[in-house]
């Protein structure tokens, strides 16, 4: 396959493009017609603050659209230019949010639902045009496709790719990938695929915290014959293999496949956490076989991008400030930004929108994603003080398009009566 792309090539001379259709400049204006943020430049150019109706908005210093969202979105633009007459399928949704997957709706992408392997390709013929999200596709989708023989774009995130680059490396070793992630998550579905890509043998086993992580690390403790922790108590073999059965790769053996252990992560969880999982999973190796096993049984790597590292450090920043209240917003599927509200939410009341609509203007109410339930959705009457000086801050996951942002910070000044037209002219 070939892995470069131009756009005065005949396409049907490659099926593989990942590094667009030097297209870029003539999809810029409509990029930035539907995603950029007059409210979120003025913002920008005062400091990250407005203040007006006695409210202060402080918006943090680094948000919304990261690098690798904005090139899958980019990309996906310049597809739909590229090929006007040809079907263009989506797998899955080009990042999280549901405004900018509406307007890729709009222009005629059409979107493949999700299948037990992957996402369902029946109906993708040679002549179609396939986009790969940001977060990838599992090596299984990638061969089908390959098997198709359409053109494939392929806006997968560098960063995702190192991920990918890592859990391979740990596989040719012998070594299981510890994943810190959400299994369900298609970032970590892809990585974990990865494991098989080169080697028939590689084996996963995802975890979504600190608590699973505990599971694990007991069970290699108890293994190795080694006193458990304070109140701690291990898994039987039966009862480990149950309690992850959906989150571990096919024939994996907790007595097996535990001896030698690489921790990875999803790129988009709490850094802290990856960081403290990997930290605690290499102290439980030590802990049951003593430290020369450990250096030669155990890796740990940080793979969290840095854009998700710098969004959550900016809302660290951020919060050092009084605040009254956060709004974070980001689609409720977006990993990067429930991690950010769960930041939010140990310092200040936080309110997690997957929308500015959210925001109830005239009723004083806003609709949120409950901060850490499972898609369980709230609703909070006059949630915003509506007299007296009250501090807001903002942020937003990585697949929050600036004119969303723009609206929720013009919503939160509806609410208290100023127009935020006079905001941007200067007035308010
Ligand atoms: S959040 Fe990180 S890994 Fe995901 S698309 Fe953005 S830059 Fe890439």
């Amino acid at each position: 396959m070939s892995d470069t792309a131009s756009p005065s090539v005949d396409v049907s001379q490659f099926q593989y493009v990942r590094k667009g259709f030097g297209l870029k400049a003539e999809v810029e204006q409509t990029l930035a017609a539907d995603y950029s943020g007059q409210l979120v430049d003025l913002l920008r150019a005062n400091g990250y603050t407005l203040a007006a109706g006695g409210m202060t908005v402080r918006l943090a210093k680094e948000f919304g659209f990261c690098y690798g969202v904005e090139r899958a979105v980019d990309y996906a633009y310049q597809t739909r230019l590229k090929f006007p007459d040809r079907r263009i399928f989506l797998a899955g949704e080009i990042i999280h949010n549901p405004h900018v997957n509406a307007k890729l709706r709009e222009m005629g992408v059409i979107f493949l639902g999700p299948t037990a392997n992957g996402f369902d390709y029946s109906e993708v013929r040679a002549e179609d045009v396939v986009i790969l999200p940001a977060f990838g596709v599992t090596h299984h989708d990638f061969e089908t496709l390959r098997a198709l023989g359409c053109v494939v774009v392929d806006t997968t995130c560098g960063s995702v790719l190192n991920v990918w680059k890592r859990v391979e490396v740990y596989a040719r070793d012998g070594y299981t990938s510890l994943i810190h992630g959400k299994y369900y998550h298609e970032e970590t579905r892809a990585t974990a695929s990865q494991v098989r890509k080169k080697d028939p043998d590689g084996h996963y086993l995802v975890v979504r915290d600190m608590d699973e992580a505990e599971l694990v690390m007991d069970y290699i403790e108890a293994k190795a014959g080694a006193p458990l922790r304070p109140g701690r108590s291990a898994l039987t073999r039966a009862s480990f293999l149950e309690r992850f059965a959906d989150r571990m790769s096919d024939g994996f053996d907790p007595d097996r496949h535990l001896d030698r252990v690489g921790v990875a992560n999803q790129t988009t969880m709490l850094a802290r956490e990856s960081l403290a999982i990997g930290a605690a999973v290499g102290e439980a190796m030590e802990r049951a076989y003593g430290a020369d096993h450990k250096s030669a049984h155990f890796r740990t790597f940080d793979t969290i991008c840095s854009a998700t590292q710098d969004r959550q450090d900016a809302v660290l920043d951020m919060l050092e400030e009084p605040l009254d209240l956060m709004v974070v917003v980001g689609g409720y599927n977006s990993s990067n930004t429930i991690s950010l509200a769960a930041l939010c939410a140990e310092k200040v009341r936080t309110y997690h929108i997957a929308d500015p609509d959210e925001i109830d203007v005239a009723g004083n109410r806003v609709r949120f994603r409950e901060i850490g339930a499972h898609h369980h959705e709230g609703e909070a009457e006059g949630w915003l003080p509506l007299t007296g000086d009250v501090r807001v801050g903002i942020t937003a996951g990585a697949s929050t398009p600036n004119n969303k942002i723009g609206e929720a910070v013009a919503r939160l000044f509806a609410t208290r009566g100023v127009d935020p037209g006079t905001l941007v002219t200067g007035e308010g």
